[in-house]
């Protein structure tokens, strides 16, 4: 186990969110906020509107080869998911969670934090982090929508 960050490399180039953390910027990309350790993109398959995964920049297979400091930024980098879905979408309340393992529930070795928003009478509770669900859904416009909200939080 190594507790050296060394960012993404070509041997995770079969990581969709290594992808995802290597990806510079672009309109139709479903990041929404990035910053040296962590990247925040909206998930394909949300389980409702504006359900974020906050991924370390690492190929890091589970909590506990995070180092504190991609830990302790991948909370600060929540808070600003939160931060931004509350102020562009209202909603009521938000699961958070990690799946970590296939029985778990996790469908890659790349540890994530999943943001789910939830709004009164949605659905029932707490399946949201073991069902998939897969919502109509406009990816570009919502990821759109956050970049802004993001834009406008404070800087880590
Ligand atoms: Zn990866």
């Amino acid at each position: 186990m190594t507790y050296v960050s060394t960012g993404p490399s070509a041997s995770d180039s079969a990581c969709f969110l290594c992808d995802a953390a290597r990806e510079h910027p672009a309109e139709d990309s479903l990041v929404v906020d990035r910053n040296e350790l962590t990247v925040t993109l909206l998930n394909r398959y949300p389980y409702s509107s504006g359900h974020l995964m906050v991924v370390p920049v690492r190929h890091a297979p589970d909590v506990l080869s995070l180092t504190p400091k991609e830990g302790a930024a991948l909370f600060a980098s929540t808070q600003r998911a939160i931060g931004a879905l509350t102020e562009a979408m209202h909603p009521g309340g938000f699961n958070i969670g990690i799946n970590q393992g296939s029985v778990a529930g996790a469908s890659v070795e790349h540890i994530h934090l999943h943001v789910v928003p939830r709004w009164g009478g949605d659905t029932n509770f707490m399946p949201v982090l073991a069902d998939v669900k897969v919502l109509p859904e406009h990816l570009e416009n919502t990821a759109e929508n956050l970049r802004a909200a993001f834009d406008r939080l404070r800087p880590l």
